[in-house]
Parts: C-alpha cells; sequence; structure tokens
C-alpha cells in the first residue's frame, strides 16, 4: 500500500521529467548543477509533514505585524533578558538600546516616517567573550521576544572563496529557510556569527587566518547593503518551481533579498585582544585591584578595546567599522553558575526534571547540589556549557536504570553529585520494595499488549516466576522486564495472524529463557506448515 502510494506520487511528480531535461540541458553548456542531491519527493513528504500553508501565512503576518509595531523599550528588553540570562549586564543595556534603536528605525521606514534611509547607521554589534557566557543565548532570547527570524553560523567555515561549499550570502538565504521561505519576514531578521576572532588576516597580531582579509570584505557587502538572490545558482529546482508557478494565481515571491534591515551580531573570544589593549593603555593605568582574578581582569581590557585594537588584531578598518556596538561578556563564576541552575527561566535543570517526569519520576535537586554542580562546571572552564557535562555524568546511568524501576521520587544531593555510581547503586537498594502484585502486572503487559496487537498472551506459572526472577535481579518493574523481553513480540507474532482476526499465544518459560530464538523458531515452523 506504501509502495504504490510512493509510486503514485513519483507518477505524479510534474518535475522528475523536467528536472532531467534542464539536467541534461545544463550538462550540454558546461553548468555544474546538483539537481541529483535535491530530492524532490523528499521534499514533498517534509512539506507534508511541516505546517499547513494558511497556518504559516498566518504566523508571518502576526510577525511582520509585531516588527510594524514594534514599541518595546530597552528597560523591557532588559527585564525580559534578565528572566534566563544571568549576569552579563552591561551586555544587556548596550544589545537592548542597539536592537531598540534597529527595530524603531525599520518601523519608521515601513511607516514611511524615516525619509532618509541611506544615512542611517546600523547597529551592528559585536561581543567579545569566552565560551559558554551567554553570547549566543542573549541574541537568541532577543529574537525570540521580537519574533524575527535568528540564524547563527561559525565563521571558521568561511574561506576566501564561500561558506562551507556554498557562498556567504548562505547565510542570508538561511534566514529565509528558518521562516519557510518568506523573504518578507526574513528581511528582518538577526545573522548571528560566532568566532569572528578567527577569520583575521595575516598581518594582524593574532594573525591566524590566511584568507581572513577576503571573508571580511565578502561579510562588509552583506552587513552593509546588497541584494542576494534568494535562490542559489545550485537551486535550480526552486527557481524551476517559481517559474512553474508564474500564472498560477499564487502570490510571486520576490527573487531578491535586501540586506540593509537584516541586524548583524558577531561575536568572537578574542583571546589574545587584552594583550594588545593592555600595552596601549599601559599597565600602570589599569588599577585593577591585586585580587581581582585574571578572568576579570580580561574583561575588563576587552571592555576597552577600541577600534586601532581590533585593526592591530587583525581586522580590516572598514569591517570593524560596521560593527559600531561593541560589548565584552564575562567570564562565569561557581556563583552565576549555580544562579543559572536555580534561577534562570531557561535552566537545564527544568529539561533533566521533564525528561525524569516522563517516566513518571519526580526529580528534585537539595539546594546544596547545585553548589556542587556549579563548583564541578566550573573546573570544566566551559562557561554554563560545563553545567550540561557535569550534569550529563550524573545522570547518564541514573536516566538509563531509574525509568524501569519503582522508585518515583529523588532528591539529588550532594553525594550523588560527587559520586553518581554509588548514590545509584544505593537508591536501587534501599528503595522499599513496593507491593508485589505479579499477576496484576503480568495482566497489564498482556492487556497493553492485546490493545496494541490485537494479540492475547496466555503466560504459564514457569514463566511468570522466571520474569519475577530476572526483574529482582535486574531492579527492574515486571512491566518494564516484559516490554524488554518481548519487544520484537508484537511484530513477530503479527506475520502468524489472519487480517482483523484476534489471536492468542502460549508463553512458556522458555519464550522468557530465550525469546528471540523462540520467536524465530514459531516463525519459521508456521511459514513450513503453510
Ligand atoms: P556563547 O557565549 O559561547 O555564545 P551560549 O550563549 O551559546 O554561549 O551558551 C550556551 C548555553 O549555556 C546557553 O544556551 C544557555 O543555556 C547557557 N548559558 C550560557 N550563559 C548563560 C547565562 N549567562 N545565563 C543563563 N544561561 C546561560
Amino acid at each position: 500500500m506504501a509502495d504504490q502510494e510512493k509510486e503514485s506520487e513519483e507518477k505524479q511528480n510534474p518535475f522528475e521529467e523536467l528536472t532531467k531535461q534542464f539536467s541534461d540541458i545544463l550538462g550540454k553548456v558546461g553548468a555544474n548543477v546538483q539537481i541529483a542531491s535535491f530530492p524532490f519527493n523528499e521534499r514533498t513528504k517534509k512539506e507534508k509533514e511541516t505546517k499547513m500553508p494558511l497556518e504559516e501565512a498566518e504566523d508571518a503576518r502576526e510577525a511582520l505585524e509585531r516588527i510594524h509595531n514594534f514599541n518595546l523599550k530597552p528597560k523591557e528588553i532588559k527585564e525580559y533578558l534578565d528572566r534566563f540570562v544571568i549576569s552579563q549586564d552591561e551586555a544587556k543595556k548596550v544589545l537592548s538600546v542597539a536592537i531598540c534603536d534597529h527595530y524603531n528605525h525599520i518601523r519608521n521606514i515601513i511607516s514611511g516616517k524615516s525619509h532618509k534611509p541611506h544615512e542611517y547607521m546600523k547597529q551592528n554589534v559585536l561581543i567579545l567573550g569566552p565560551t559558554g557566557v551567554g553570547k549566543t543565548y542573549l541574541v537568541k532570547t532577543i529574537a525570540k521576544l521580537i519574533g524575527v527570524p535568528f540564524i547563527k553560523a561559525d565563521a571558521t567555515k568561511f574561506s576566501e572563496t564561500g561558506y562551507v561549499g556554498g557562498d556567504v550570502e548562505d547565510l542570508v538565504r538561511n534566514l529565509i529557510k528558518v521562516v519557510n521561505g518568506n523573504v518578507e519576514l526574513a528581511q528582518y531578521g538577526i545573522v548571528f556569527i560566532d568566532e569572528i576572532d578567527k577569520i583575521t588576516n595575516v598581518g594582524g597580531d593574532a594573525g591566524r587566518d590566511v584568507s581572513g582579509r577576503g571573508v571580511q570584505i565578502n561579510l562588509l557587502k552583506l552587513m552593509e547593503e546588497t541584494d542576494v538572490s534568494v535562490f542559489s545558482q545550485t537551486d535550480m529546482l526552486n527557481q524551476m518551481r517559481t517559474f512553474m508557478s508564474f500564472g498560477s494565481g499564487k502570490k510571486q515571491q520576490p527573487e531578491k533579498i535586501n540586506t540593509k534591515n537584516i541586524l548583524f551580531i558577531m561575536s568572537g573570544a578574542f583571546d589574545k585582544l587584552s594583550d594588545i589593549v593592555k600595552k596601549r593603555i599601559g599597565t600602570a593605568k589599569i588599577g585593577f585591584g591585586v585580587l581581582q582574578e585574571t578572568v576579570n581582569q580580561d574583561f575588563e581590557l576587552l571592555a576597552q578595546a577600541q577600534s586601532e585594537d581590533f585593526i592591530k588584531y587583525g581586522f580590516e578598518p572598514e569591517f570593524i567599522g560596521r560593527l559600531p556596538v561593541r560589548v565584552a561578556c564575562k567570564a562565569l563564576g561557581e556563583n552565576e553558575l549555580e544562579k543559572i541552575l536555580s534561577s534562570s527561566e531557561g535552566s537545564i535543570i527544568k529539561q533533566y526534571e521533564e525528561d525524569f517526569g516522563g517516566y513518571v519520576i519526580d526529580l528534585k535537586f537539595d539546594p546544596m547540589a547545585l553548589t556542587a554542580i556549579a563548583k564541578f562546571a566550573a573546573k570544566e572552564q566551559t562557561g554554563a556549557r560545563g553545567l550540561l557535562t557535569v550534569l550529563e555524568r550524573i545522570f547518564r546511568d541514573m536516566k538509563f536504570e531509574l525509568p524501569s524501576t519503582d522508585i518515583r521520587k529523588i532528591t539529588l544531593d550532594v553525594h550523588g553529585v560527587e559520586n553518581p555510581q554509588k548514590y545509584l547503586a544505593q537508591l536501587l537498594a534501599t528503595n522499599p520494595k513496593q507491593e508485589e502484585d505479579i499477576e496484576g502486572d503480568i495482566e497489564r503487559f498482556v492487556k497493553s499488549f492485546e490493545a496494541n496487537y490485537n494479540i492475547h498472551l496466555n503466560f504459564t506459572n514457569e514463566a511468570v516466576a522466571e520474569i519475577s526472577r530476572i526483574a529482582h535481579e535486574q531492579h527492574h518493574t515486571i512491566v518494564a522486564t516484559c516490554n524488554r523481553l518481548f519487544e520484537d513480540f508484537g511484530y513477530g507474532l503479527k506475520l502468524m495472524a489472519k487480517e482483523g482476526e484476534k489471536m492468542a499465544f502460549d508463553i512458556p518459560l522458555q519464550a522468557v529463557q530465550s525469546p528471540d530464538h523462540f520467536l524465530s523458531e514459531k516463525i519459521t515452523a508456521y511459514y513450513k506448515n503453510q
């Protein structure tokens, strides 16, 4: 049935033959077009699974309306950021102001209030600071608040000739992709480029990358104002679709997108920039207390970086000039990391609680456990990303084992953070055995199996005893043990069932001891007798 559907879909696909003809023609003129890498049927299938076009159009209309009526104040944006992002007050303020300026300007242009758009200096932003301290998170959160598309790219993927096999303009095309092709909405989006400090030119003090200058020049055009074709040269099929939709009554999408209203935000760690700033201002004038940590010294220095420092570092003056708003983010200490866990609305803790909640296990964290997690995370020196590393280590085995036990509540304490294996073993050992109801559990499994496959299972007494023994040995529930042992039985037994007919099947001891062997023997015997 599925095959038939696929076949008819392929037959109905009007582009198949056209694609081939196009490919042949382009091949003859020597154009390198990878039409084969654009699986049309996959695309139509994907399109079916995503939103209905009408719904999408309404979402986009709403988003555009919000941009047209933008009226947020910098303080409101900062307050919103405070709910999610811990610390980084300076970056929050600077970004809030830049964002308000940018979207106020866009609103004025749209409403016709601004008559000289060419005189406006775009507030592109440069955020400096170590990894995992919230640079991306800040921008992503703002984009979500305003309702504009956001994409993140990695500057290390750029080369002088392009961007991972495509070209730098793909950045803008990706913005269009995230709003399902809505060019009108994409033109107000935010492009975030990380690791921008890796595209310095060779002459610079940090000089790492040979092609840096070329990449900067390529980006300049985008940051300023340029028209980018909505389709890349290799996206021939999409061009054909646009061509074919002429006269179909559908609203035509523009073929080009202008970048003048796209906000560019770049970020990077700028490791060696602090040395350049230090040299310029002279150590005597830095004025740090002796006790101040090195990480904060770096922050203070990066915060004082000027255009001349960036040029020394290896940026073209025109490039750094297009990034007028600059701000540094602080490294996160143990206290901040703990706050990220305990008070950020986007805390990763919530994700773990939800994960366990999915197995009806109530997960809680002792406050001291949060302190201990933050302490371990700080040692990772990867900012808030360290939290994820530590939590992953703590919960790896628990996530595997606990869902198959009767344990319904855990409160992670310091011991759990320090020695997760021991903590888990204790949990499993001291877990008070619930009133055992083996028969009831088996019945529950039988019922759910029947509901799923229309097959009734009859367990022998020996089989039930063996399941109970395995469940105890492995600290798993009866139902979890059955699910694991008989996970292939549903599909396997169905091979022997007649369409629409209810079937009953015996499960003897042997089926529990060696389920795969038992099932394959049964299926082989059945087909031999047919
Ligand atoms: P980077 O500074 O390298 O861009 P990110 O912003 O991508 O780092 O941070 C990675 C993740 O760590 C974020 O998605 C967020 O969950 C968390 N995070 C980082 N910094 C903060 C912060 N200051 N407050 C709250 N969460 C943070």
